[in-house]
């Protein structure tokens, strides 16, 4: 019987967890709708299963035994496909509500749900220079659109899990969050990766430009995959039920962003500003007080620490592409 239950295991951050579950010594079962061959990293110590948890049947089977379960599926992306998905960022609530179900059916000892900054209220990040958000700056509620809607309905459905059922759900609003081994082209990248693969394709191709969406001068925070993980591994451990942020406080423009990873690769660019292109909220930062007070911890890893690792593993990625053709 499994230590822990890892949904969306052949993900970004669903790969990164079980490697550092596995480390630890915990026995892993992970699940992910992917083949396996399309993983971004097997966990050759788990069980590897492949199944869609929006059925019932392969959600009771996922859960069976298991002590921790850490839910990651989702059909889900940056902001170019957040945009232009709404339903189908909507319909992830299938497959959550159906593992929900099957972990409090199966007696799990804790239930982790990944939230997002992105159900933070629309109106309270509409300047570059945002205050950096708190917990309960969620309500009045006015999310994001679709992905975010749906994030926060599920905070409330774990909210009522644990207080009609008794199952200890546990829940973090991860900010961005970025590193190897994860999605860097075909339109679900996020920032990090978006631009991490076009600085390399200008070093690979030998064409200095790079095209930023927006105006560049939108803020972020960038939590390193590594942060998330152990945040994620402290807040499931512990007591307290409500929703955290778990995100980085180091703020940049995202030409800012794009500054620092020309200098990791040596190069500099001419940039052109796609002003047509979606860009979410105009600026988003994460209060770590909570986090802080709660957990005597918070994401610390310097942005450009964690974009070199990410750049050198995205270049290479982008190098045996084009090997291929
Ligand atoms: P990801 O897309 O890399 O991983 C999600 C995985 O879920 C995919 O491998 C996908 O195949 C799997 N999946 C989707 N539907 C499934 C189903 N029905 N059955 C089984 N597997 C299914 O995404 P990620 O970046 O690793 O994100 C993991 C979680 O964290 C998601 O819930 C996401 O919304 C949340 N989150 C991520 C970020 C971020 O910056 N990456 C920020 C906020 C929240």
């Amino acid at each position: 019987m499994p230590d822990a239950v890892v949904t969306g295991a052949g993900g970004f951050i669903g790969g990164h967890l079980v490697r550092a579950l596995l480390a630890q010594g915990a026995t892993v079962r992970a699940v992910d709708i992917k083949p396996l061959p399309a993983w971004f990293q097997l966990g050759g110590d788990a069980e590897n299963l492949v199944g869609d948890i929006s059925d019932r049947v392969t959600c009771t089977r996922v859960a069976e035994g298991a002590a921790d379960v850490y839910h990651l599926a989702a059909d889900m992306g940056g902001m170019g496909f957040i945009e232009g998905n709404k339903a189908a960022c909507m319909l992830s609530v299938l497959p959550t509500t159906q593992m929900l179900l099957a972990a409090r059916d199966q007696g799990a000892r804790r239930f982790f749900y990944s939230s997002s900054a992105c159900v933070y209220a629309a109106d309270k990040q509409s300047d570059p220079e945002v205050r950096p958000l708190k917990e309960n700056d969620v309500y009045p509620a006015m999310p994001e659109d679709g992905y975010g809607w749906e994030k926060l309905f599920v905070e409330r459905m774990c909210r009522h899990f644990l207080e009609d059922f008794g199952l200890q759900t546990r829940v973090a609003r991860y900010h961005n969050i970025y590193g190897t081994d994860g999605t860097w082209s075909g339109g679900r990248e996020k920032a990090p990766a978006a631009i991490c693969r076009k600085v390399a394709e200008a070093v690979v191709s030998g064409r200095h430009e790079i095209s930023i969406w927006g105006d560049g001068e939108q803020t972020r925070s960038f939590t390193y995959i590594t942060d998330c993980v152990e945040g994620t591994l402290r807040i499931t451990s512990d007591d307290y039920a409500d929703p955290v942020n778990l995100g980085s406080s180091e703020l940049v423009t995202i030409n800012e962003l794009v500054s620092i990873v020309e200098n990791i690769a040596g190069v500099q660019l001419k940039r052109s500003y796609d002003l047509d292109a979606p860009q979410g909220v105009r600026g988003r930062n994460s209060d770590n007080t909570l986090i802080r007070e709660r957990y005597g911890w918070e994401p610390t890893t310097p942005l450009v620490e964690g974009l070199t690792t990410t750049y050198r593993w995205v270049h290479e990625q982008v190098a045996m592409e084009l090997a291929k053709t």
